[in-house]
C-alpha cells in the first residue's frame, strides 16, 4: 500500500519557477498548501543520477530532510527517438548555465536536420519523500512529435517545439488546462493523487 500524504504542508523540491507554478496549478484542488525550494532557501543537490527517477529521489530526499517537511520532486525532460532518447536527463543541461531554451530547442533541430522521425515523448517521474526517508515515485508520459520552428508562448521548456499525439498545436500554443488535461506532468499527477491524496470532494 502507497504511503497516504496526511499533511498541510508540501515542499515542491524545485528551483524551476515554470514546474513550481504547474505543480502547484495541478495540487490546487487538494488541501495542500504548496511551498518551494527557493522559498525556504533549500540547496539544490546535485543531479548526478542516470535516470529520471533517481534525480528525483535525489531531489526531494534532500528537500525532505532538510526541511522536516514531506517534499515532492519532478524530474521529467523530452526524449527524442532518433537522438537515443536525448536530450533526457540532460534537458535542462542542454539550455546552458543561462537556461536558454531557445538554444535547447535549436540544438534538438539542428541535431535531427535530415532525419525522418521526429517522434518524441516527454517523461515526468514525481517522488515524494518524506523525513523519515520514505519515497513513492510515479511516472507519466505523453507522446508527440518535434515541430520546427517553434510556436506558442505559454508553458516553458521546450514547449513551443511539441505537438502532442493526436493535435496540431504545439505545448507552447495550448492554454494551461489544455496542456494539463494530456501532459506527462499530468498522467504522473494522477497516479500520485490516486495512490497518496484524500479525494476531493464533490462541488456540485
Ligand atoms: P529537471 O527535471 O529540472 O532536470 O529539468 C527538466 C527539463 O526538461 C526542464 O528544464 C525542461 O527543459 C524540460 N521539460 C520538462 N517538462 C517539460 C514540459 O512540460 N514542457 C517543456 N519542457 C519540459
Amino acid at each position: 500500500m502507497p504511503r497516504r500524504f496526511e499533511g498541510r504542508i508540501l515542499v515542491i523540491a524545485s528551483h524551476n519557477t515554470g514546474k513550481a507554478r504547474e505543480i502547484g496549478e495541478l495540487l490546487a484542488p487538494y488541501r495542500v498548501q504548496v511551498v518551494s525550494a527557493a522559498d525556504l532557501n533549500l540547496s539544490e543537490p546535485p543531479e548526478d543520477a542516470e535516470d529520471f527517477i533517481g534525480n528525483a529521489l535525489i531531489k526531494a530526499r534532500a528537500a525532505a530532510r532538510s526541511s522536516g517537511l514531506p517534499a515532492l520532486a519532478d524530474d521529467s525532460g523530452l526524449a527524442v527517438h532518433a537522438l537515443d532518447g536525448a536530450p533526457g536527463v540532460r534537458s535542462a543541461r542542454w539550455a546552458g548555465p543561462d537556461r536558454d531554451f531557445t538554444l535547447a530547442m535549436e540544438t534538438v533541430e539542428r541535431a535531427l536536420a535530415g532525419k525522418a522521425d521526429r517522434g518524441a515523448h516527454f517523461v515526468c517521474v514525481l517522488a515524494l519523500c518524506w523525513p523519515d526517508g520514505h519515497c513513492e515515485t510515479f511516472e507519466g508520459t505523453v507522446h508527440g512529435r518535434i515541430a520546427w520552428p517553434p510556436r506558442g508562448r505559454q508553458g516553458f521548456g521546450y514547449d513551443p517545439i511539441f505537438v502532442p499525439a493526436g493535435h496540431d498545436s504545439t505545448f507552447g500554443e495550448m492554454a494551461p488546462a489544455a496542456k494539463h488535461a494530456i501532459s506527462h506532468r499530468a498522467d504522473a499527477f494522477r497516479q500520485l493523487v490516486a495512490a497518496c491524496f484524500a479525494e476531493v470532494p464533490d462541488a456540485s
